[in-house]
């Protein structure tokens, strides 16, 4: 039977959508449904000039957003909260639609910007209250740490979580006082798109949020020369670009990039959570998460059991194009994107590894699906050995000891994300503290970590610079104005007074402050 697309997604809705991207030039990219190849719609792209002319419309609405008081600005949200649950389902077609993801992975997307917002109107009255610290004078003197917003953030997102990459970073952003020009993958502009739509609805000011759409290569220089902030999520070779240039600019910028995320499993672990955590941590969202697992490293004493647990579990899931919650397992983006996953599957073997299951696109069910493949003897003279394969490929390994696991797991230029699995939690905890990984999760794969938006989350090594979440995933897009305020005229020498004199005085007042414990 031919696949139903959404009642949601007609040609009407679509083309309000794709109304609001700029094009002078007229030119436009095909927008295709990835479980059939067929056309969603027209999406107009940008030139480098139609981005200038976004940024100067979000610089004149800016200047009347952060001048209205924080509760107003919080109250867009407040609304935005209800109407992006209530408007989910759409969200979630849009989603499938555009990234051929499952169902239940496209619902689980549209819940981020809505943590992300109750976070932040709880946490943001905090932040960006003004804190009144000593000056150098005690009593007479004072320093006031002002957070002003840095003006219009660039936003720079991929295609593997479009809604969440494009909407959640932004919204620490504009509560913050600044204005957005959001540059989202061509293959998944859409849902970022009605995001922006549901925010206008909820009061965010016309013109505050632009979006912009073109190749990374065509408008990337454009938006990040006319930014005072950049905020980028995708490749680790995208990121250098990024970050080249915006050290250039003499700007800052955020740059969450990929992983080779490894997890660990220790003899004492509950093989039943390790398995199903496994199943969602390989083979989630297609394997296209960027804190998902492509190295597993279990105990040689269980490895055996543990590798055909996971292969008969691996065969269990049922793979699909559909717009319900059957399928276990969707596509991948793009059968560009299915080719790479395949080559490196193809060179793993070519190089001696072995699969233990999967491992063949399947054309009759999409264009772009990739069965859930299990690989065994993967080394790293193989492309899946070291580089990010970002689709559902994972490969199993033996270790002796618990050392030899840990310095496996680090053998590598990422540190996204890692995962521990062990019965003792304290000491699953002791070896994920040995992990160079910005996020560990113990006896869970990714979820508990991102969920926890009090904590700030981003990668070490080649994953990344900067975090999103926790305080500095607000406090990133402001500056701070140092406000300082001296009541007497009481600091260098006073007219006529001798030099030494002063000096000295000066000296055994800073050790009289430190004694009292005034500085
Ligand atoms: P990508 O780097 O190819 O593209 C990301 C975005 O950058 C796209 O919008 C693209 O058009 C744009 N871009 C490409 N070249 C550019 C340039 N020269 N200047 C400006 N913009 C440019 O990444 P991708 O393939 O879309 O996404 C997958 C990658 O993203 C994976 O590596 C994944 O691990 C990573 N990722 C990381 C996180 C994280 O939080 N760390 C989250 C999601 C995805």
């Amino acid at each position: 039977m031919a696949l139903q697309r959404p009642a949601s997604l007609t040609d009407a809705f679509l083309d309000k959508l794709v109304s609001r991207v700029p094009s002078t030039s007229g030119g436009s990219w095909k927008l295709t449904e990835v479980y059939t190849g067929d056309l969603l719609v027209e999406l107009p792209q940008s030139t480098p000039e139609d981005v200038a002319a976004a940024y100067a419309t979000a610089r004149e609405v800016q200047k009347e957003w952060a001048a209205r008081p924080l509760r107003e600005r919080l109250a867009v949200f407040e609304r935005a909260h209800a109407l992006f649950i209530d408007k989910a389902q759409t969200t979630t077609d849009l989603i499938q639609a555009e990234s051929g993801k499952n169902r239940r992975m496209a619902i689980e997307e549209t819940c981020d910007p809505v943590m992300v917002m109750s976070h932040y109107l709880k946490r943001a009255p905090k932040l960006l209250k003004p804190v009144k610290r000593g000056g150098p004078v005690p009593l007479l003197s004072t320093s006031t740490e002002i957070r002003l917003p840095k003006g219009i953030i660039g936003i720079i997102a991929p295609w593997n979580f479009p809604f969440a990459t494009g909407i959640s970073d932004s919204i620490s952003a504009l509560m913050a006082g600044n204005g957005i020009v959001l540059k989202p993958d061509n293959k998944t502009a859409l849902s970022p798109l009605y995001g922006v739509q549901l925010l206008e609805e909820a009061g965010l000011p016309r013109g505050l949020f632009q979006v912009v759409c073109g190749e990374g290569p065509d408008v990337g220089p454009a938006l990040i020369d006319h930014a005072n902030y950049v905020m980028f999520t995708g490749s680790t070779a995208t990121g250098r670009v990024i970050g080249e240039r915006a050290g250039r600019n003499l700007i800052g910028c955020c740059l969450e990039l990929g992983g080779k995320n490894p997890m660990i499993v220790l003899e004492d672990a509950n093989l039943d959570e390790v398995v199903q955590g496994a199943m969602f941590g390989a083979f989630g969202n297609t394997g296209q998460i960027c804190m998902h697992i492509e190295r597993m490293y279990l105990p040689a004493s269980r490895y055996d059991e543990i590798r055909s647990r996971l292969v008969a579990a691996t065969e269990a899931l049922t793979l699909g194009a559909s717009y319900d919650f059957g399928p276990d397992v969707g596509s991948l983006v793009s059968p560009d994107h299915m080719e790479r996953v395949k080559s490196h599957v193809e060179d793993a073997v070519a190089k001696g590894a072995t699969v233990l299951t999967g491992g063949r696109a399947r054309p009759d069910l999409g264009p772009a699906f990739f069965e859930p493949t299990i690989l065994e003897g993967v080394t790293k003279d193989m492309v899946a050995g070291v580089t990010e394969t970002f689709g559902p490929v994972v490969a199993l390994h033996k270790y002796s000891t618990v050392d030899e696991a840990v310095a496996l797991a680090n053998d590598t230029d990422y540190g996204l994300n890692a995962s521990v699995w062990g019965g003792d939690v304290d000491a699953a905890c002791a070896v994920g503290r040995r992990i160079e990984s910005g996020n560990v999760n113990v006896n869970d794969i990714l979820a508990t970590a991102f969920a926890s938006k009090g904590t700030p989350s981003g990668g070490v090594k080649q994953s990344g610079v900067g975090a999103r979440h926790g305080d500095q995933g607000l406090l990133k897009y402001t500056d701070v104005q140092n406000l300082a305020v001296l009541k007497k005229q009481v600091m260098g020498a006073r007219p006529g007074q001798d030099y030494d004199k002063y000096v000295k005085g000066m000296l055994s007042g800073l050790k009289l402050m430190r004694k009292t414990r005034l500085r």
